[in-house]
């Protein structure tokens, strides 16, 4: 299999020169191991490519996919700007230090809050996603006298080909102002009309863990259609096109992404091309990769704990984690493919499904998968799930958040501390009411 982690001399799985078995001794499991040199790689491959093609751009990272203080101070050393979808990941950001302006906020029902935070920040734009949010942002706004630029995100009616749940550019979505009824026109007149709000472009964000390009083309293509028609009838002129993220990455040896490089170069022509024809000047480039910055970057070490053998069926092999660290497969049926990594260089001897720990049967992170002898004890190394594993990790069964560690240069560093049994009740409250008696329970 074609992952960037090689095997050393011991046998073991090295992740940014570190062995992972070193790793998983120093830090516990589970553990995500993040190689940033990989991050980095995947940044300058979008980045770099706009640049040779002379547009203007921005790569806004997605932080969604995994947001952390290092995470976010390593997208801004690499130059990317950076998408928000909550006040919880704009604090983030604010705690990293990330340049304001070149923070984009997202959301499909952004509170008050958020849009007060956002609008005090003075963040670089706000993609506007519905009716009631214009209001909302124009009342904030003359509230407190300042004004905002924003991109107005519109459904284009395109179907990625993709997993169904995450499909969010068709017409059925929550997201965004429908581009075929009218609404989005409807949308872009109320704000063009309002002098606080100023209406850079377009967005639309057409799927994710996408193989192709043609329905990114297919998307610039109806954006600008519209665009054509507003410019038209109303002098409109876009300065952005913002075309989301949704690179598809490498889970299993069934994946083949493109390389990100053919993302870029296929939108950038299509930009050029429909610009030019439609005698419009060629807006500016901004996308928004999540996943394929980081998705690729990040293992998972588990320890390896109970094997039940049902003869004849299935041999279950139990690991530390789970759903918990890893939602996907339970949500998405998403698949993974790993390695023991302190027998990275055995044969494989045997096909098991590895299984979480939490109490639901659903939990299971790999279905079927080829393994050496096995053991209690042994390590399993799960690639690829720098994306949507931490950033969606949660507390179900009561079990802590795992640690996330950077390696890089042979150097490693934790960057998210695991949470300790203390961390997960320090906001428990003792209930102060004993059927009829008032305890004198204590809450501080
Ligand atoms: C989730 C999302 C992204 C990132 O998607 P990836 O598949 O991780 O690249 C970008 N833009 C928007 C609006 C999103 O919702």
């Amino acid at each position: 299999m074609d992952y960037p982690f090689p095997t050393n001399q011991h046998g073991h799985l090295e992740i940014g020169g570190i062995d992972a078995v070193d790793l998983a001794q120093k830090y516990g499991t589970p553990l995500f191991v993040y190689d940033v040199s990989i991050i980095r790689k995947n940044a300058r491959a979008f980045v770099e490519t706009f640049r040779s093609l002379g547009v203007k751009y921005q790569v806004a990272y997605a932080s969604k996919a995994f947001s952390s203080v290092a995470m976010l101070q390593v997208a801004n050393q690499e130059g990317l700007s950076l998408d928000v979808v909550s006040q919880g990941e704009l604090y983030t950001a604010i705690q990293a230090d990330f340049p304001v302006e070149k923070i984009h906020m997202h959301g499909n029902n952004k509170s008050r809050e958020e849009l007060e935070m956002a609008v005090q920040y003075g963040i670089g734009c706000i993609v506007v996603d519905n009716f009631y949010e214009i209001e909302l942002l124009k009342e904030i706004l003359q509230e407190t006298n300042r004004s905002m630029e924003i991109l107005l995100r519109v459904t284009p009616g395109i179907e990625a080909h993709t997993h169904d749940y995450i499909l969010t550019g068709n017409e059925d979505s929550k997201f965004g102002f429908d581009l075929s009824n009218g609404q989005a026109e409807q949308a872009f007149l109320l704000a063009n009309a309002s002098p606080l709000l100023h209406v850079k472009g377009l967005h639309c964000h057409i799927g994710s863990q996408i193989f192709e390009t043609d329905g990114f083309i297919m998307a610039v293509r109806r954006l600008f259609e519209s665009l054509h028609q507003w410019n038209q009838v109303y002098d409109y002129t876009p300065e952005v096109l913002n075309l989301g993220g949704g690179f598809g990455i490498r889970y299993t040896a069934e994946d083949e992404p493109l390389p990100l490089v053919d993302y870029v170069e296929a939108l950038v022509s299509e930009v050029k091309q429909q610009a030019e024809s439609l005698r419009l000047p060629v807006p500016e480039i901004w996308i928004e990769p999540g996943r394929s910055i980081v998705g690729n970057a990040c293992v998972t070490i588990y320890t390896l704990g109970s094997i039940k053998n049902i003869p004849g069926i299935r041999k279950y092999v139990s690991v530390d984690g789970g759903m918990t660290d890893n939602l996907r497969p339970a949500l998405y049926q998403a698949k993974y493919q790993a390695v023991v990594a302190n027998k990275a260089n055995h044969d494989l001897k045997e096909q098991v499904s590895v299984a979480g720990k939490c109490c639901e049967s659903g939990d299971m992170l790999i279905w079927d998968i080829d393994v050496p002898d096995i053991n209690h004890g042994d390590l399993l190394a799960v690639f690829s799930t720098g994306a949507y594993g931490y950033s969606m990790s949660n507390h179900y069964n009561r079990f802590p958040k795992a640690a996330v560690v950077f390696v890089e240069d042979g150097r490693d560093q934790l960057v998210i501390k695991r949470e300790s049994y203390k961390d997960l009740t320090r906001n428990d409250l003792q209930y102060a009411y004993n059927g009829g008696v008032l305890n004198e329970a204590s809450n501080n």
